[in-house]
């Protein structure tokens, strides 16, 4: 075969060129590229100037999805006549003045390059007027004519025909219906944040959003995604923990974590700010995965909006132009600060059947103490400060929901108001004295060799029993493997059984994994393993069986290579699934309840460690 040609370099060179500055306009074009792609970025640059103005309403006006006519209407403080004209120089900012101050920020804004870059790629002018002002200024951007106009106190940006001047750049923008939605949704990123300010967009002169400003961060969470949104999810708010133990720095958490239950297809849902400014962060998406891994099935998103706070000076948001990445100092840190918050908001059954029983406070979460996130001097996230959006009015109807209700919301409710649903009606026949205290009730009867039926103080209860259980011994087998080992447990008489060659060989090479398990496995024939000990807390479940199932997950490919957590944590599931009551086992009404009990005392039994719901709440209503 003759050699193959090299391509022509793409650019050859036939003269040398001499070295220029380039003029002013085209280096602000060439940053807009970074900062403009599309209405909506010039939607989140416009919010971001008014919410660092004050402004406690903003109002955004759009034509065709953005691409016509972007404006944004503040109330803030306005800009000076004489700084005016400066506001729309490249690099010229109110917002900080040394090294010192960027390496604090606290602003959305501070690089003074926004308005700069959004006025090369469009026809822009900016109104405004301060306080004690006679009347405001309009500055038409193109030809920098100011001119006196009639308008109350505050800015509004007018942004028309976007990326006019740069028809290849225009080519990129989508429908516009899809740019409107990308508008909206960049609203709606800030507003998650804000509760404190109005919002409201209107497009082709129809209001289609309107978020009033509210006390309350539940009701704004409700006005953006519905009610449903924070109904099932549980609070999060290390803050408060922090300061009680008297902590300080660090990094808190705050938010609402959606349950499992309430995953979605899609990662639509899934909202996370670093002092107040809304970013995307794998580090911190990751942490959040990991918290769910254990309760949510498969390909499940879960839905959360999780504010971090850290000290400015530990992240760095300077990192690209549209601050939507941020580095941390130490990114560890904050990785287990977001994967504990989340574990421990939704391992709640067990603090909550203690706050059921009136001792102290559910999950932890006391969201009374309140007050305001502090990320900036002059904006600060507020943060509701009267304990309305803590546990209790997050599920104010518990009658007629049975979807969402978590053991927690259970042991809430519970607590609240132990026997009302049927007050006056009958008395209810409990064995025991105290079955009204359990929040999962008394066992009844067990239907179709598959559920166990039980009575509480809400009405009927129906367990997954296979489910159930599997959570259970998944939990105690995770936490009976205290160091590093499971507590291993001496079989009177090795079991023996006929093995593959593949098993044979993952016996030997993953002897150690094995041991690290609990299973003493070991070679007495060329095709012949004995199993000579199994963990303690699968004691009756059939040792060939149990470390075939095992030596099956060992063998999938890439196994070995996986985080050695992970992949116990997925052996141990298998375990568990093992040594989990089968379907079709009778049960006796002792061996129901004390399966009800486990339940309430252990971490996550609200799902099956596949992530399905192990039990249902119907109320009397319902029935
Ligand atoms: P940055 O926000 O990084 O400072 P911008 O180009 O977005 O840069 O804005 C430049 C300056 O114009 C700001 O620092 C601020 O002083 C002023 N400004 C912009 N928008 C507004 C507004 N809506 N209200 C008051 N001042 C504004
Ligand atoms: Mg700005």
């Amino acid at each position: 075969m003759s050699a193959i040609p090299l391509p022509a370099p793409p650019h050859p060179i036939a003269e040398r060129r001499p070295i220029r500055a380039l003029p002013d306009e085209l280096v602000s074009q060439i940053a807009a590229g970074e900062v403009v792609e599309r209405p909506a970025s010039v939607v989140r640059e416009l919010v971001d100037n008014a919410l660092d103005a004050g402004a406690r309403q903003i109002t955004v006006r759009l034509l065709s999805g953005g691409v016509r006519s972007i404006v944004v209407e503040d109330d803030g403080a306005g800009i000076a006549p004489d700084e005016l004209p400066l506001a729309l120089l490249r690099h010229a900012t109110s917002k900080i003045t040394s090294l010192d101050d960027l390496e604090g920020v606290s602003t959305m804004g501070f690089r003074g390059e926004a308005l700069a870059a959004i006025a090369s790629v469009s026809e822009m002018s900016v109104h405004s007027r301060i306080p004690g002002a006679a009347h405001g200024l309009r500055l038409d951007a193109r030809t920098g004519e100011l001119s006196p106009v009639a308008r109350g106190v505050g800015t509004s940006v007018e942004v028309r025909e976007l990326f006019f001047s740069t028809p290849a750049r225009r080519k990129f923008l989508k429908t516009d219906a899809t740019e409107l939605a990308h508008c909206v949704e960049a609203v709606r990123r800030h507003a998650l944040a804000r509760a404190d300010v109005g919002f409201s967009i209107w497009h082709e002169g129809k209001l289609i959003e309107q978020w009033r400003a509210a006390s309350h961060y539940a009701d704004r969470v409700s006005a953006v995604f519905g009610d449903a949104f924070v109904t099932a999810s549980v609070p999060i708010d290390t803050a408060g923990i922090a300061h009680a133990l008297g902590a300080t720095g660090g990094v808190s958490i705050r938010g609402l974590a959606g349950v499992p239950d309430a995953a979605r297809a899609r990662a639509d849902q899934q909202y996370v700010y670093v002092n107040g400014r809304f970013v995307r962060d794998r580090l911190i998406a990751h942490g959040v995965r990991a918290a769910y891994e254990d309760v949510l099935h498969g390909q499940r998103q879960p839905v959360y909006v999780l504010f971090i706070g850290i000290d400015p000076r530990r992240v760095d948001v300077n990192v690209h132009p549209t601050k939507i990445e941020v580095r941390f100092r130490d990114g560890r840190e904050v990785h287990q600060a977001v994967r504990r918050a989340i574990d421990d908001a939704l391992a709640a059954p067990r603090a909550l059947a203690a706050g059921a029983q009136g001792q102290g406070e559910p999950s932890g979460t006391s969201w009374d103490q309140g007050g305001a996130l502090e990320t900036s001097a002059r904006a600060p996230v507020t943060w509701p400060a009267d304990g309305r959006v803590g546990p209790a009015p997050l599920w104010p109807t518990p009658l007629g929901r049975q979807q969402a209700l978590s053991l927690n919301e259970l042991a809430v409710l519970h607590a609240r108001e132990p026997s009302a649903p049927w007050a006056g009606i009958a008395q209810v026949p409990t064995a025991q004295p105290d079955a009204a205290a359990w929040p999962l009730g008394r066992a009844l009867a067990q239907l179709g060799g598959v559920y166990i039926l039980a009575e509480n103080a809400l009405g009927l209860v129906i367990v997954d029993t296979h489910a159930a259980h599997e959570r259970i011994v998944y939990e105690r087998l995770k936490a009976s493997l205290g160091g590093d080992t499971i507590a291993s447990q001496p079989l009177l008489i090795p079991t023996t059984f006929a093995a593959t060659p593949t098993e044979m060989a993952t016996a030997q090479s993953e002897h150690a994994t094995l041991s690290a398990l609990g299973l003493d496995v070991a070679p007495i024939g060329p095709a012949t393993l004995a199993v000579r000990a199994q963990p303690a807390a699968l004691a009756d479940a059939d040792p060939a069986e149990l470390v075939r199932s095992v030596l099956a997950e060992l063998q999938q490919p890439g196994r070995a290579t996986r985080v050695v957590q992970r992949a116990r944590d997925d052996i141990l599931a298998t375990m568990a699934c093992h040594g989990a009551v089968r379907a079709n086992r009778r049960l006796t009404i002792e061996e129901m309840n004390a399966l009800l009990r486990d339940m309430e005392r252990t971490e996550r039994s609200d799902q099956c460690n596949h992530g399905r719901p192990t039990w249902r709440q119907v109320s009397l209503k319902e029935l």
